[in-house]
């Protein structure tokens, strides 16, 4: 019984760091992509992500439609939101920003952060 509990509370508490960890990553990722320069590496994976099928642009209230249309999904997943339907893919247009229709993140902000990854491994 105390290994289950254990158990139990282990996988609680690696959920809520998990958690806690994409909240983090998505305030500093965002952040950052307002009051810094890119860098080289950001450069780097945001030509690989021009190029990539899975690249699609929203504007702030498109992709906070979709959050809101997704809230609970997005709420228990944020840890990982590739276990959502992809965005769809949409064209560019004035006023709107790359995401990963994988990942879903906001990609100049994602490239900010070293220890973040593409979703299918095609960026450093
Ligand atoms: S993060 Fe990866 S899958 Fe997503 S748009 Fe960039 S290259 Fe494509």
């Amino acid at each position: 019984m105390d290994g289950w509990m254990m158990s139990c509370c282990q996988g609680v508490l690696s959920k809520s760091k998990a958690v806690y960890q994409a909240i983090k990553n998505i305030a500093v990722g965002n952040v950052l992509a307002q009051v810094s320069s890119p860098t080289e590496m950001e450069e780097k994976r945001l030509a690989v992500c021009r190029t990539c099928e899975h690249l699609t642009w929203y504007d702030f209230a498109g992709y906070m439609g979709w959050v809101g249309k997704n809230a609970r999904k997005v709420a228990v997943n944020i840890d990982n939101l590739t276990v959502l339907p992809e965005l769809e893919v949409k064209e560019y247009r004035i006023g709107a920003e790359m995401f990963c229709s994988v990942c879903k993140c906001r990609l100049v902000a994602k490239a900010k952060l070293k220890d973040q990854n593409c979703p299918l491994n095609r960026c450093e």
